[in-house]
């Protein structure tokens, strides 16, 4: 039996514009449709197979506004067995220590957790921090950026990719791991799994519920915030070279100038 957390974050829709609000600069989270995050689904998909083959439930955790509750519905179909809503305006503007503060209490109101699965980094905040430091404030075993992942028994054995190459590393259980896009392809919810989700309902709980005190988390208490943001400038066209029989003379001029070479 393997009791599985798997935290997922609502995030805005890839394909939608996003807005950073004028005042304090943190993401406009009313302004686009929000989706679970994709390496959040392949999380999941992760917590479903290994409990398929220990036994074992699946418990879904986000913090996030009410819109959250569209992502933990996501997962909820794919076959999860019941999930955590931690929804509070006291958390708009938490910086990714105070994230995980708040997602290590939450884990502490869940009983016999013995894996915790996290994406290795999301696609709006991309701190990538969050799940090491739910580790150090639970004590936890941490292994990063896992592309294979199997428990058996009371260990965890699993591909940990980085650009240096791929290494094969152990824990033992209790422990929180983060995943990386090339972990599985997540399944589709099937029907079947949509309508019994409809009769999972989440647990929602406010920070005051978890036993934290007022003014621990939110941009008020936040020890880094963004003060300022300059988008990307555009992509320029280019330069085209016509190869006249000295191409390779004007490539290599070219170089130079830009000093590459
Ligand atoms: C534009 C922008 C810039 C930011 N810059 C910073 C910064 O420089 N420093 C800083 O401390 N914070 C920053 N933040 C805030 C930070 O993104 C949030 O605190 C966020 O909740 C946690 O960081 P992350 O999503 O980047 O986490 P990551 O560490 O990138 O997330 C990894 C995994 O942790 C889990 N996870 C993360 N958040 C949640 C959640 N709310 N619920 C459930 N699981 C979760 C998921 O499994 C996720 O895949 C920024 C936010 C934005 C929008």
């Amino acid at each position: 039996m393997t009791n599985v957390v798997v935290l997922i974050k609502h995030v805005p829709d890839y394909t939608a514009e996003w807005k950073l609000s004028d005042d304090d600069y943190t993401l406009d989270r009313g302004a686009v449709d929000g989706i679970i995050d994709e390496i959040n689904e392949r999380a999941v998909e992760q917590a479903l197979q290994i409990t398929e083959a220990n036994g074992g439930e699946v418990t879904i955790m986000s913090a996030g506004p009410e819109k959250t509750a569209d992502a933990i519905r996501k997962a909820l179909s794919m076959g999860a067995d019941k999930a955590i809503h931690i929804q509070d305006d006291a958390i708009h503007g938490s910086d990714a220590v105070q994230t995980a503060y708040l997602l290590a209490t939450a884990l502490g109101t869940v009983d016999g957790v013995e894996l915790v699965i996290a994406g290795n980094e999301s696609s709006d905040g991309r701190a990538g921090a969050v799940p090491a430091m739910i580790a150090e404030y639970l004590d936890l075993p941490h292994v990063t950026h896992l592309r294979k992942l199997e428990v058996s028994g009371d260990s965890l054995t699993g591909e940990r990719e980085t650009d240096d190459g791929i290494y094969t590393v152990e824990a033992s259980l209790p422990a929180i791991v983060s995943v990386n896009e090339k972990i599985n392809e997540p399944r589709f919810p099937s029907f079947k799994g949509i309508m019994a989700a409809k009769k999972k309902v989440p647990t929602v709980l406010t920070v005051a519920e978890l036993g934290i005190e007022d003014g621990v988390v939110g941009g008020g208490n936040s020890g880094s915030s963004v003060t300022g943001v300059t988008p990307k400038p555009p992509r320029s066209a280019g330069e085209r070279i016509t190869d006249e029989g000295d191409g390779g003379v004007k490539v290599v001029e070219y170089l130079a100038g830009q000093k590459i070479i």
